[in-house]
C-alpha cells in the first residue's frame, strides 16, 4: 500500500523527528541560502518534503539524504517528476556516514540545508565546516541557545562560537517558537546561517594547532586565559611564563583576559606567536 496521508507516519523521536509547519520558517530558510534555479542544495533530513517542495520550487537541483526508510517510498512518490526529470535524488542513508566525493559534490560548489535532530548540530559542523568538501552556505535549524551562542549574543566567545566563525561568518536569522512544530518540542528554534565558508582563516595557522589552543584555553572556565595556556604551553624554553606575559602585551591582551574575551583574530594572533 502506498501512503499517501502524511499523518500516516508517526514522528520517531530517535531520529529528531519534528517536522516544520510554518510557511513563514521554510522560506525565511529558503530565502537566507539565497537559492536560485543555478544551485545544488544538499538536504539533510527532508522528513516529509516541506521544504523540499519550496527548495525545488526556486529551480534549484536537490540532492536530500533521509536516514528513515519508512519515508524513502513516500518521497519518492511525492517527488516522482522532479526525480524523472534530473531535478531531484533522494538518497536513503545516514549524513554522517555519507562520502560526500561518492555524490559528485565539490567544495563551495554547492549549498546545505538542514533541519536535522539537535543532537547531530555538532557533527554536521564538523562535517561541514571542517571537511574538505564544504559548502559555500549552510543553512541550519538549530536549538535557539546554541543560535545564541554561536553569534555571541552576550559578547562572550565559546568553543562552539569559535570553531563556527574560523570558516565562515554567522547570522542569527530568526527565531522559531516551539510551536511551528509538530509534534512540538521542549525547546525553541532558530535559523542559523553560515555564510562565505572557506579555510581562508587556516592560512596562516593550521587547524589543529587552532583546535589545541582554543581547547587549552578554554579547559578551566573560572581561570584567566594565560594561566590555561601556561599549563600546557609555558613548560618550554619559547613559551615560558615570561614570554607569555611578554607576547599578551605585544598583542595588547589583558593578562586577565579569559577566553570568553578574545576574539577570533586574537587567537590567530596569539596561535602566530606561541611555539606549539
Ligand atoms: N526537513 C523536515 C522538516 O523540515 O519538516 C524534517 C525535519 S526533522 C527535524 C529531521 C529529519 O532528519 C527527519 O526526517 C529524520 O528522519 C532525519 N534524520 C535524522 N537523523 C538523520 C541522519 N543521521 N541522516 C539523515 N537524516 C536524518
Amino acid at each position: 500500500m502506498h501512503i499517501k496521508n502524511t499523518n500516516i507516519i508517526h514522528a520517531k523521536k530517535s531520529l529528531g523527528q519534528n517536522f516544520l509547519k510554518s510557511k513563514t520558517a521554510l522560506l525565511a530558510m529558503i530565502n537566507a541560502g539565497e537559492i536560485t534555479s543555478k544551485d545544488t542544495v544538499l538536504e539533510i533530513g527532508p522528513g516529509q518534503g516541506a521544504l523540499t517542495e519550496k527548495i525545488l520550487e526556486t529551480g534549484a537541483k536537490v540532492i536530500a539524504v533521509e536516514k528513515d526508510d519508512r519515508l524513502i517510498e513516500f518521497l519518492n512518490e511525492k517527488f516522482a517528476s522532479q526525480t524523472q526529470n534530473g531535478q531531484f535524488t533522494l538518497i536513503h542513508g545516514d549524513i554522517l556516514e555519507l562520502d560526500l566525493s561518492t555524490i559528485g559534490l565539490k567544495t563551495v560548489d554547492y549549498k546545505l540545508i538542514a533541519n536535522i535532530p539537535y543532537y547531530i548540530t555538532g557533527l554536521i559542523f564538523r562535517k561541514f565546516l571542517s571537511g574538505d568538501i564544504q559548502p559555500s552556505k549552510l543553512v541550519i535549524m538549530v536549538q535557539k541557545e546554541i543560535a545564541d551562542r554561536i553569534i555571541a549574543r552576550d559578547n562572550k566567545e565559546s568553543l562552539l562560537s569559535l570553531s563556527v566563525k574560523a570558516y565562515g561568518t554567522a547570522k542569527k536569522v530568526m527565531k522559531v517558537d516551539k510551536e511551528n512544530f509538530s509534534p512540538k518540542p521542549k525547546v525553541d528554534s532558530a535559523i542559523l546561517l553560515i555564510n562565505n565558508i572557506s579555510k581562508d582563516f587556516f592560512d596562516k595557522i593550521s587547524e589543529k594547532d587552532f583546535f589545541e589552543v582554543i581547547k587549552t584555553g578554554f579547559a578551566h572556565k573560572r581561570k584567566m586565559l594565560i594561566a590555561n595556556l601556561k599549563e600546557k604551553f609555558g613548560t618550554t624554553a619559547q613559551t615560558s611564563q615570561n614570554n607569555l606575559q611578554k607576547i599578551f602585551q605585544d598583542l595588547k591582551i589583558s593578562e586577565k583576559a579569559r577566553s570568553e574575551d578574545l576574539k577570533l583574530e586574537d587567537w590567530k594572533n596569539l596561535i602566530k606567536n606561541l611555539s606549539i
